[in-house]
This record gives C-alpha cells, sequence and structure tokens, in this order.
C-alpha cells in the first residue's frame, strides 16, 4: 500500500481547507510538505457548492466582521491571489448589498448593531420606512421600522468558482490533492500521527487540519475527542418573477425569510425553528416552508411576488455549531496537533479566505499574525461560554 509523510495533512478539499493549502503555500510553507485529502472532488454533498456564497459586513461579533471582511478584500482582488498563468479567475463577485429589516420590537438591536458595525469601519446606513421606499421602489414598507442596508463591501460570489479557484492555484504551487477518504486517525502519545485511508493506503503526517464540513464531528471522533457541530439541513427554493425589481439586494425580513436574485430568476429560504431543526445528512426537499411561511412573506413584502412561478429548489447542510453557530478554529485541547476549522454555521463561505489564513499561521508561526481569532478557539466550548452573534440564521 502507498505510504507517504508529510507535515501538514488537510482533511476536506472544499472553500475552507483548499483556502488552507492555498494560504499554506502562499505564505512560504514547502507546498511539497502538505496534502489534501478529498473523499469526494465533485463535492456533490459539500455544503460549500450549496451555498449562497454570501459576503457580509453586518455581523455583530468583531471577528466575524473581520474575517468577512478579508473575504471582501480577497474575492475583490482574486488575481492577486488566485490568478495561475495570468489567468484570473471570474467568482462572480456581485456587489448588491444586505438589506436587514426590522420592525418595532428589533429596532433598538437593529441600531445597536449599525453602530458596532461602524465602529470597525462597515460602509451601513440606517433606513427609516420613507428612506426604504426611496431607494427601493419594489419594496412594502409596512409593519418596518427601519432597515439597515449595506451598501458597501457586501454581496455575493458563486461558491464552486472561489473553490476551483483556490484549488487550482493551491495544486499549482504544489500541494498534493488525494482522492480518497480518511476512515481513521492514527495517534501516539496524544499527538496525531497519520491517518488512515479507505484505500488502505496510510499516510503519517505531524499536523492535521479539520477542515471536513458537516463529517468534522466524524472525523473528531476518529481522534477520540469531540465537536459540537452537527450538520443542519437548509432548503433554498428559486422562483421566476414577471417583473423582477431591480438590483435588489439580499433582503432578510423581520421573520428570517429572505431572498436575493440569481442570475434571472431569485433565492429564497427560512431556517427552521430551533426545535424543528434535526441533525440529519439527507437532500430531501420540504415545500412546505415555501408555502407556508417563504412565499407569503415574500409577496407580503414585494407586491411584484404575489405572482412567482417555484422552478427548482436544492438542499444542503450547515456545519451547525450547536453551541453558538461560530466556528471553532484552532488546536483541540486535547489533541493539539489537530487544528479544527469546523461550526461555521451558515457563514463559512465568506470566512474561507481568513480561516485559510489563519490555519496557516498556526502552522507556520504557532500563533495568529494578521487576525487575533483566539476568541474562536475550543476553550470556549469547555468553559460553555458561547458567543453571541445576532446577525445569524
Ligand atoms: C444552503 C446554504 C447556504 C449557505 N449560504 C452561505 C452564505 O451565503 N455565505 C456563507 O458565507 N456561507 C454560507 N453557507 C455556509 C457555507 O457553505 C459553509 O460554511 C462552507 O462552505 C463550509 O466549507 P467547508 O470547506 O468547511 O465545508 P464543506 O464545503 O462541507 O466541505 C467539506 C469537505 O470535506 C470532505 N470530507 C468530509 N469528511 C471527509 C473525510 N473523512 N475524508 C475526506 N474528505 C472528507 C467532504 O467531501 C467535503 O468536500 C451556506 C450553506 C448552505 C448549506
Amino acid at each position: 500500500m502507498q505510504s507517504a509523510r508529510y507535515d501538514v495533512i488537510i482533511v476536506g478539499g472544499a472553500a475552507v481547507g483548499s483556502s488552507t493549502a492555498y494560504h499554506l503555500a502562499a505564505m512560504g510553507f514547502p507546498a511539497d510538505r502538505v496534502a489534501v485529502i478529498e473523499r469526494d472532488p465533485t463535492y456533490s454533498e459539500a455544503a460549500t457548492p450549496r451555498s449562497l456564497g454570501g459576503i457580509r459586513q453586518q455581523f455583530t461579533t468583531r471577528e466575524n466582521m473581520l474575517m468577512s471582511r478579508y473575504g471582501m478584500e480577497f474575492v475583490t482582488s482574486i488575481g492577486d491571489h488566485l490568478a495561475v498563468d495570468g489567468d484570473v479567475p471570474d467568482v462572480g463577485w456581485k456587489e448588491q448589498g444586505y438589506l436587514f429589516l426590522a420592525s418595532d420590537k428589533g429596532l433598538e438591536s437593529l441600531q445597536q448593531n449599525h453602530a458596532t458595525q461602524l465602529s470597525i469601519g462597515a460602509q451601513v446606513e440606517i433606513l427609516d420606512p420613507a428612506a426604504l421606499k426611496a431607494k427601493f421602489p419594489w419594496i412594502n414598507p409596512e409593519g418596518l421600522a427601519a432597515g439597515s442596508f449595506g451598501f458597501k463591501g457586501e454581496g455575493w460570489v458563486d461558491p464552486y468558482a472561489l473553490l476551483q479557484a483556490f484549488k487550482r492555484k493551491a495544486r499549482s504551487l504544489g500541494v498534493k490533492y488525494y482522492e480518497d477518504e480518511v476512515v481513521g486517525v492514527d495517534k501516539s502519545g496524544g499527538r496525531i500521527a497519520g491517518v488512515t485511508l479507505k484505500s488502505g493506503a496510510k499516510l503519517a503526517c505531524g499536523t492535521l487540519i479539520n477542515t471536513a464540513g458537516t463529517r468534522g464531528h466524524m472525523l473528531a471522533q476518529m481522534a477520540g475527542v469531540d465537536v459540537p457541530v452537527r450538520p443542519r439541513k437548509r432548503i433554498i427554493y428559486v422562483f421566476d418573477c414577471r417583473e423582477p425589481p431591480p438590483k435588489a439586494p439580499l433582503t432578510i425580513d423581520t421573520n428570517g425569510v429572505f431572498f436575493r436574485p440569481e442570475g434571472p430568476s431569485f433565492v429564497c429560504g427560512v431556517s427552521p425553528e430551533e426545535g424543528n431543526d434535526p441533525d440529519c445528512l439527507d437532500f430531501e426537499i420540504d415545500y412546505s416552508f415555501w408555502e407556508e411561511l417563504v412565499w407569503p412573506t415574500i409577496a407580503n413584502r414585494v407586491p411584484a411576488f404575489e405572482a412567482v412561478k417555484l422552478v427548482r429548489a436544492w438542499a444542503g447542510h450547515y456545519d451547525y455549531n450547536i453551541l453558538d453557530q461560530n466556528v471553532i478554529l484552532g488546536p483541540h485541547p486535547d489533541c493539539p496537533t489537530m487544528l479544527l476549522a469546523n461550526g461555521f454555521s451558515g457563514h463559512g463561505l465568506q470566512q474561507s479566505p481568513a480561516a485559510g489564513r489563519a490555519l496557516a499561521e498556526l502552522v507556520i508561526h504557532g500563533g495568529y499574525r494578521s487576525l487575533d481569532l483566539t476568541r474562536f478557539g475550543y476553550e470556549r466550548v469547555l468553559k460553555n461560554d458561547p458567543i453571541v452573534e445576532a446577525n445569524v440564521w
């Protein structure tokens, strides 16, 4: 059986794993000492290609804002990072903003969030109902007290294109990708010794990086540790509209229902209530959300959406951190040579550049250099001390 030794093995070669591979190589770590193991190079079940690719500054946690800002800066200067032989990837950046709507009940927190966002330099504005109507004439402002609009640095990318661009660049720099599945993690004296692959091959390594997405907790279990991250299904509905509202931002209504344009169509959805959100890995589509909640909400908010045609739907999974819906980043205390990047929940695509950079810094320097993400470490799990991020759904 094939056997090799690497300094770093990255398990999961989608957005976060491939960003990590790229950042390691780009930051000078010997690329031929890095391997990425990916069980499914078509990424048919991974979160990344099923994502909406949104990037926003409108978080309430400083680290989340700054990670996403790096994501935005990265995609808007993509040629400086991911061009291969002068070929600049097109990741389809659309800077159309995010619009968070609030009723009287949500107004105070919208204003508080706004102040926090301004303090780190986010380009956001609060619009009262008259200003909302003036800027977005297609909106019905009934029941709204205000909206928070991110007019710059927010929008969405093509997530699959970003993943492929990371991967292509990482490979061009010399990182090796294995098409195989990690089925066992070998340890020696509390340290990672290597991995066993489904093919039967064994690879040795010094550091294991867990970027296995919705299967990250299974990989952690193979190493004898737990991460409180589980797969949770999210459904995206795609519809056409005869008179589409022009230049619509990603709009989140007061009940969490969201929509945005996708080419000539629109995508929309809502997260289920906590009690109706089981761990699961199936891809079944539940149309009752569309019938009972999503369509009535969007038709009320945008009169043009009263007459729409549902054209398709897809399901994907968040790697959902059941403690606080934020990433767990860095070493596991009981297995310090396994670095975690698990639990991004609904915002891992935009954080993939910053997470990859952070993991590369941990490997190369043993600590964060560009952005201190210590607060996202596993210690908060041990202390049961969640980071409360208000703008997740
Ligand atoms: C419907 C939906 C909408 C979303 N919208 C957004 C959004 O607008 N903005 C945003 O920022 N984020 C969004 N997200 C979240 C985002 O998609 C994820 O957080 C992000 O893609 C996670 O990337 P990842 O590389 O960590 O995981 P994944 O993309 O899940 O990749 C993990 C990879 O690991 C591989 N793997 C797993 N186990 C093994 C193993 N044992 N051996 C080998 N390979 C293995 C898998 O095959 C997979 O390719 C959305 C997610 C969903 C489902």
